[in-house]
């Protein structure tokens, strides 16, 4: 017998027989994990997606497989915690995805056993649907004001704007290269213009995009606590839904102090990967929204427990959805979404088409709201001759932060 194996006897025949990491990379660099049982037909999915290591998450799965291999694919939590407790150290983004893909695929299988959606295993619809932020990136201030109206137009009520500038520009906008000529990086991201543009940015987008639509800006973590206050305060007359991760994570224990002078609801948390740093940030009173890359701290396991504490200390939950987190990953999203009274916000992406290929079932927004998928498990699959048709490269995601430096050369949190 396996020393893997639990001390309790086994209620029926199924089995895991297999955990292997899929590598595809149609858009950015997605990584998914396939748990097969020994049951024909049934097999689970999960997001494991860290798109900067993504080969380091892959050797992880491996690693982890012959754990579970054996193992029944019910035994969720006693899974996962032998698993997260087997390493001696764990935590970090690697392992956590790593675990993450095995714990969604664990819970895609028990739905698909139960034919039920994933979100019934977790108490089961509170909302209708789920309503999505999505971003307004322009060049500049018209730009940027220009594509919001067009998200407005498509029915969106909730828009990240960000705007470009000289050099690096803003984060999430275009710069114009050689903004600063005279200085050592002449494509380096100007603190204090980011400052004082900032404010302005919003003042014309409540004057033309009006008293209703929710405005939301992402700091991405350049920001000193004191800056950060000021931002915040200078963002006050324009009603903000939330100001995302004003400082870097090494800096979370000022979070508190930022969010207790901030006029502006405090989103953070996406850079976390560990479910205890982000119970703290919740009890510590750092954020108004949790904001997670849920398989960073390890999949729906953790991700739902955290969004029970939301529930219990008055804090909201903001997962993080972008590009880099696969259909899978989103469905998982979805389904806490779906369940919880702490939901806040959830940021939506609109995948291409030859993601959707690759992923049979992933939804696609209408008028600003998605629902999750209602067939059983997470209700997306995976095209796996597809999937292989997309090789992934290395350095694609990182390259970019690499090059995030202020006008005199220092490198910034990116
Ligand atoms: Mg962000």
């Amino acid at each position: 017998m396996s020393d893997y194996l639990p001390p309790w006897a086994p209620r029926d025949g199924l089995r895991i027989t297999g955990v292997r990491p899929i590598v595809t990379a149609p858009d950015v660099t997605l990584v998914v994990v396939r748990v097969e049982t020994n049951e024909p037909g049934l097999y689970g999915l999960g997001c494991a997606t860290f798109t900067q290591r993504f080969e380091a998450v892959a050797a992880a799965v491996e690693h982890l497989a012959p754990l579970v291999v054996g193992r029944h694919p019910g035994d969720i939590e006693d899974i996962t915690r032998m698993v997260h407790l087997s390493g001696y150290w764990r935590n970090g983004p690697v392992l956590n995805n790593a675990l993450s893909g095995l714990d969604m695929a664990l819970w895609d299988i028990l739905g698909k056993r139960l034919g039920v959606p994933v979100y019934e295993l977790l108490g089961g619809r509170v909302r209708g649907a789920v309503p999505l932020y999505t971003h307004a990136s322009g060049a500049t201030i018209d730009e940027t004001i220009a594509q919001a109206r067009s998200l407005v137009d498509a029915g969106y009520r909730h828009i990240r704007l960000q705007t470009g500038g000289p050099g690096l520009g803003t984060y999430g906008a275009p710069g114009t290269p050689g903004g600063y000529p005279r200085a050592p990086y002449p494509d380096g991201w100007d603190v204090q213009r980011y400052l004082a543009v900032t404010p302005e940015l919003f003042a014309r987008a409540r004057a033309e995009l009006g008293a209703e639509v929710s405005l939301l800006h992402d700091v991405h973590s350049r920001l000193t606590p004191k800056q950060a206050i000021a931002l915040c305060r200078a963002l006050e007359p324009y009603r903000l839904f939330f100001v995302e991760d004003p400082v870097a994570p090494e800096h979370y224990d000022r979070l508190p102090e930022v969010r207790a002078a901030s006029p502006v609801p405090i989103a953070a948390g996406e850079q976390l990967g560990s479910v205890a740093e982000a119970a703290r940030l919740v009890t510590s009173g750092g954020v108004d929204l949790l904001r997670l890359h849920v398989s960073a701290v390890g999949g729906l396991t953790p991700a739902r427990k955290l969004t029970a504490l939301c529930e219990l200390t008055g804090t909201q939950t903001a997962w993080h959805g972008p590009a880099d987190v696969s259909p899978i990953g989103q469905a998982a999203n979805l389904a806490l979404d779906m369940t919880t009274s702490a939901f806040g916000i959830q940021e939506g992406h609109a995948y291409p088409d030859v993601v959707h290929e690759i992923f049979p079932g992933t939804p696609r927004a209408r008028d600003g709201y998605v629902e999750p998928p209602h067939a059983p498990g997470w209700g997306i699959d995976i095209d796996e001759e597809q999937a292989a048709k997309h090789p992934p490269k290395r350095y694609g995601h990182e390259r970019w932060a690499t090059r995030v430096r202020r006008p005199d050369g220092a490198i910034e949190s990116p």
